[in-house]
Formats: structure tokens, C-alpha cells, sequence
């Protein structure tokens, strides 16, 4: 099996397994015990906390840890309206290419009222910083807009978008939940103010997260109970799965640049192999992308079957992301970036990690042109591309 399809989710590292499994025999206590087991957990739980904000460079106070990436976009943002409609701002800032974590949370908060501004992202899959200065109102409350995005694999001047928002004075929040472990991150000097990660991304354990909040920014809580993560998020800590997310990252960002060197030379390969189909097209910008993803439009065919042949000849990859899959509807990232209806419902997304090989990259290049070949053999659009009566659009 040929696993190409880590944008959805990466395989737990060993390292962090073992980590895990250490903590659930011998740390297991409930950190908020003031009993020696307890007392032990708490301090695993801050020595966890420390690293993760060594590791994006925050202070250790700035360290909120979550159950996952939808989890702090939720948090973020919330908090954020609630702070700005306090102040009687109503109005936020985003890209209509988010993850549902942030644009079903949008959306939510337009029906209580706030007004949002979805910035178009162009065909290659960016903003710019300017047309986020250009959006920015004396009622904004929140500019909100992901890293890396999830389906194309595009990355955001985030650093120069934070430069504007903090001449602004208006806070930052990135979704950064595909960019953790695979691109540097220094919230400090990329003038972020809040930003969510999610461990399940870079071989961690699934169901936790962390949310990093800057000193100074008020930070509502999301989920109310008990006294954990200094009142702002309660419920009994995930010493556990806390402690495997700092070691996968650790690891991931110890060999960052090397990772990042191999695995977009994969990538490349693939970009290239693929570029070969006749009427496809890369989606997102080319140079400005995770390095380990890979996404194309095929013209001709419809999404659904395709994965599913992938699967019989072995390869996990995904049409569009995990979570639109089910649904008939193109991806609204695909449609964010201007392909039209016909084109978004045949894309691609093949998403590598380290683990990949060059045996693998040659394989999905034999199986992918032959499937897309076969199944334009049958496909009504494709017969009207060919004969004329439809115009090529790739
Ligand atoms: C996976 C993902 C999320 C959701 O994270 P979970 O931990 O699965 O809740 C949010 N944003 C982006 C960009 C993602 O890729």
C-alpha cells in the first residue's frame, strides 16, 4: 500500500507511541492531584508545555493545549468576536479558501450578526497582505487566514499579513494546522497572534492539539468547567497525548529542512509526471506550497470514481479533502481559485510525507494516467471535449 494522503492525516511516529505508552504507564495521575502521581503528571504536563512554545517560539503562558485543530480555530475565534463586540466591532476578515473549522464558524457568527469579508485568493491560491490592508476597517475584530490550506497545499505571506494587522492593531489568527512540523514557524517574528495546531497533521496522536494565544490578548474561554489551562479551557488534561504531540513535533522540526529538501523533491517529480496527462493543470502556486503537496485537475472525468480505483491499485489519495469527500459538491477551494464546476469535480490531491519513497512516486505516476485515461474512455464530457463540441478549458 502506498500511503498519499497525509494532508488528511500522518501515521503516529513511533517515537511518539512510545512516549505515549510510557506516559500511560507511569504518569498517568491527574495533574490537578496534589498527591505525588498528580503532582508528577502536572509537571509532565508543563515540561510538555515549555517545549511546544520553544518549538514555535512562544512563552510557555502563551500554550493552550486543545483536542485538535477545529477545536482552536473554534476557540480563536469565538474569543475574538466576543472581545471585538465588546467593543462594539463586529467585523472580521477571511479567505473563502478556509478549512470548515474556520468558515463554519464564519458563517455561524454572520447569523449572530457579524459581518465577514471572505478575500478572494486568486488563481494561485494567495493573498496578499495589501489586499488585507485594504479590508481592514475601524470595526475589525479578527483577521483570520490559514497558513498552509489543507487541499492545494498553498502557502500565506503570514508574516507580512501579521506585519499589517499589528499596525492595525487588529488580532491575527492563523490556521496553521498543515503548516506545523512541515514550514518554520516564530510566532514572535511572523507577528502572529493566535494560531492553532493539530498533532494528528505531523505524525502525532489524533485528538489533540495546541492553541497559542499572545500575552496580552484576552482569551475567552470556549469550553467552561473546571480550573485547567489557567481557566481558559477545562477539562482533564491529555497528559498523554499532549506529551506524543511535543515529540512528533520535536522530531519533525529537528529535521525540518531535510525533510522539506526530500520530500518536495518527490513532489516536484510528481508535479512533473503529472503535467504530462493531456487537459490537466496543478492547482495553487508552484513554488509557494507544502512540500509535500500534490494537486491536479483532470478535465473530463467526475471525482467520485477515481480514489476508489486509486484504492484498487493500492494508492490512498483523496478528491479535495477528507472532509467535502460524501459530499457531491466541488471544493469550494477549487472554486476559490476560479476552476470552474467541471474541472473542480475531477481533481486530485496526493499529499507525501518522509516515509514516501521514489518507488512510490513512480507508481502513482503509472497508475494515475492510466485511470484517468480509462475513465475518460466513458465519460459523456470528455466524448464532447474531443469531438468539439465542448471547448477545452485546461
Ligand atoms: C485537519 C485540519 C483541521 C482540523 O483539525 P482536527 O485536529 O482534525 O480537528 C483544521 N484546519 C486544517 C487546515 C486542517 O488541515
Amino acid at each position: 500500500m502506498i500511503y498519499a494522503d497525509n494532508a488528511a492525516t500522518t501515521k503516529l511516529s513511533p517515537h511518539a507511541l512510545e512516549v505515549m505508552v510510557e506516559t500511560a504507564q507511569n504518569t498517568w495521575g491527574n495533574p490537578s492531584s496534589l498527591y505525588e502521581l498528580g503532582q508528577r503528571a502536572q509537571e509532565a504536563l508543563s515540561d510538555a508545555r515549555s517545549r511546544m512554545a520553544a518549538l514555535l517560539g512562544a512563552d510557555a503562558k502563551e500554550i493552550y493545549f486543545t483536542s485538535g485543530g477545529s477545536e482552536g480555530d473554534n476557540h480563536a475565534i469565538r474569543s475574538c468576536a466576543r472581545l471585538g463586540a465588546a467593543k462594539g466591532k463586529r467585523h472580521i476578515i477571511s479567505t473563502a479558501f478556509e478549512h470548515h473549522a474556520v468558515l463554519h464558524t464564519l458563517k455561524r457568527l454572520e447569523k449572530e450578526g457579524y459581518e465577514v469579508t471572505y478575500l478572494p485568493v486568486h488563481e494561485n491560491g494567495i493573498v496578499t497582505a495589501d489586499e488585507v490592508k485594504a479590508a481592514i476597517r475601524p470595526d475589525t475584530c479578527l483577521v483570520t487566514i490559514m497558513f498552509a490550506n489543507n487541499e492545494i497545499g498553498t502557502i500565506q505571506p503570514v508574516k507580512e499579513i501579521g506585519a499589517v494587522c499589528r499596525a492595525a492593531k487588529v488580532p491575527f489568527h492563523t490556521d496553521a494546522v498543515q503548516a506545523a512540523g512541515h514550514v518554520k514557524i516564530d510566532v514572535k517574528e511572523m507577528n502572529i497572534d493566535l494560531l492553532s495546531l493539530s498533532a494528528h497533521k505531523f505524525h502525532g496522536p489524533r485528538g489533540v492539539g495546541a492553541l497559542y494565544c499572545r500575552t496580552g490578548l484576552p482569551l475567552y474561554p470556549l469550553i467552561e468547567g473546571g480550573a485547567q489551562e489557567r481557566n481558559r479551557r477545562a477539562g482533564t488534561e491529555n497528559v498523554m497525548g499532549i506529551r506524543g504531540m511535543v515529540t512528533a513535533l520535536e522530531d519533525m522540526v529537528k529535521d525540518l529542512d531535510k525533510n522539506a529538501a526530500y520530500v518536495s523533491r518527490l513532489r516536484d517529480k510528481l508535479i512533473d509526471g503529472l503535467s504530462a496527462v493531456p487537459h490537466s493543470a496543478l492547482n495553487g502556486d508552484r513554488a509557494n506550497r507544502l512540500p509535500g503537496n500534490v494537486n491536479f485537475c483532470f478535465e473530463g472525468i467526475e471525482g467520485e470514481s477515481r480514489p476508489l480505483l486509486l484504492d484498487q491499485a493500492g494508492i490512498c489519495a483523496s478528491s479535495g479533502s477528507a472532509c467535502t469527500s460524501g459530499s457531491l459538491d466541488p471544493s469550494h477551494v477549487l472554486l476559490a481559485i476560479g476552476r470552474p464546476h467541471e474541472v473542480a469535480h475531477g481533481s486530485l490531491r496526493l499529499t507525501l510525507c518522509e516515509e514516501n519513497t521514489e518507488a512510490d512516486v513512480d507508481a502513482i505516476l503509472k497508475a494515475v494516467p492510466e485511470i484517468v485515461e480509462y475513465l475518460r474512455g466513458f465519460s459523456p464530457i470528455w466524448q464532447d471535449l474531443e469531438s468539439g463540441r465542448r471547448a477545452h478549458m485546461l
